[in-house]
């Protein structure tokens, strides 16, 4: 019978994925500083598949806090930028969401 709940395991496996660097911040840490981050959070219904999980660490993690990746990074560019380098494993979908979110469309021409 193995220890550890099925969240554990997956918190271990996603932050090997990702090399135990939090995405926001390219720190890598020990596992015990590092968290689990809903790219696209629970709270507005993002789910607990692997392609919405990335490794983060505390301090960034609670500065994200509920917010969206997407809404979180579009007035940080040198982070948003690191994200979208190192979150490779994230859905497609949600990396568009994050490129698009700072690259809004321009003003219509008057
Ligand atoms: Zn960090």
């Amino acid at each position: 019978m193995s220890r550890g709940s099925r969240r554990e395991r997956q918190r271990v496996r996603i932050l090997a994925r990702d090399e135990y660097r939090c995405v926001y911040c390219g720190r890598t840490l020990p596992p015990e500083e590092l968290t689990l981050d809903h790219v696209e959070p629970q709270v507005k219904g993002g789910d607990w598949s692997e392609g919405n999980l990335v490794t983060a660490c505390q301090p960034c993690n609670a500065e994200k806090a509920d917010s969206a990746a997407w809404v979180y990074l579009a007035d940080r560019p040198t982070t948003r930028a690191r994200f979208l380098r190192l979150a490779t494993a994230v859905w497609p979908r949600l990396r568009r969401a994050v490129e698009e979110a700072a690259n809004p469309e321009p003003p219509p021409e008057s």
